[in-house]
């Protein structure tokens, strides 16, 4: 059976780490990290995702700014805000809470973020970094993956990674990190034919298809470290990933529970990167005098 990778306790010594540094920026610059969080419309999942941002915020000493937008705002308002925010120096990380009703264009909004304060990584400025290597902000979901690989100890160069799921936020960029750390990647998706021929190859599993047991036991090689980024909430309340999670503890040799594995990591990324962005704004002013 696999040993768990316990999400909850990563995040925890992260937060630490944050808190500390968060501290050193206050003692050495007068500075506190802040974070502009806007919200468009009232769907309840976004609210609790933003609570849960604010909250994690407060507890390492980062200033959070909320901003809320009613759900028929017109785009040039939210834009005029977010290059409002992205000339104001005391706002360090700017994070528009996806998804945006339909009448937005996603491009327009996240490219209206300063890509020096584009915390969650999806300003195309980000993304090509992520292309080339050296990302200035990691995205949150699969950056947390990514340390939660390295914390475990897990080798990545020359395995064979496999990633279900190629969304913007998670797959594709867990995809092109796992590519910058020299595995060997395969990115499967709804339309793949045959997912088991792919994932039985895979010494590391990144499973994130939104699917209730779409991952069973046999699909998964023995020995194979799994990360299961889904999060499905079952009929009966229950809160689930994308993997059948008994039968494939069996195989493999570490897995990320759900709820506790990811999740707990992606929050804590963001202030990660909300902090990264402060120190570097810090740094570039003294440079700069
Ligand atoms: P998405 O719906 O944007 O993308 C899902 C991807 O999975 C698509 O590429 C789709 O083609 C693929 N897919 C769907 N059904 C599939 C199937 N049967 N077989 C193979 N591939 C399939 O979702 P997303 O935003 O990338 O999120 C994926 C999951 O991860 C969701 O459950 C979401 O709640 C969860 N999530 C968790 C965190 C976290 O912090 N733990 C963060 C973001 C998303």
């Amino acid at each position: 059976t696999a040993t768990i990778i316990d999400g909850k306790s990563v995040a925890a010594k992260v937060r630490l780490d944050c808190r500390a540094r968060v501290d050193d920026l206050k003692a050495r610059y007068g500075v506190s990290p802040g974070l502009a969080v806007l919200m468009v419309g009232d769907d309840p999942a976004s609210a609790v995702y933003v609570r849960k941002k604010i909250q994690a915020c407060a507890d390492v000493g980062i200033r959070s700014h909320k901003f809320l937008f009613s759900r028929d705002e017109k785009q040039s308002v939210l834009i005029d805000k977010i290059r409002e925010l992205s000339a104001d120096p005391r706002i360090h990380g700017i994070l528009v809470q996806l998804p945006l009703p339909k009448h937005f264009d996603l491009k327009e909004v996240l490219g209206a973020i300063d890509q020096e304060k584009d915390v969650d990584g999806f300003h195309l400025y980000n993304v090509g970094g992520l292309v080339v290597g050296g990302t200035v902000f990691p995205p949150c979901t699969p950056y947390g993956v990514m340390l939660l690989l390295d914390n475990s100890g897990v080798e990545i160069a020359g395995r064979n990674a496999v990633v279900v799921g190629a969304s913007n936020i998670v797959g594709k960029p867990m995809a092109l990190m796992l590519m910058q750390r020299e595995a060997t990647v395969s990115v499967c998706h709804a339309r793949t034919r045959d997912l088991a021929q792919f994932t039985i190859l895979a010494d590391i599993l990144v499973v994130a298809a939104g699917c209730p047991n779409l991952i069973t036991g046999p699909m998964v090689k023995s020995g194979a470290v799994v990360i299961d980024v889904g999060i499905n909430r079952l009929a009966n309340g229950q809160l689930v990933g994308d993997c059948d999670f008994e039968a494939v503890r069996r195989r493999a040799s570490m897995i990320t529970p759900v709820p506790g594995g990811v999740g707990p990591m992606t929050v804590t990324m963001l202030l990660v990167n909300t902090i990264s962005s402060a120190e570097r704004a810090c740094t570039q002013v003294l440079q700069a005098s």
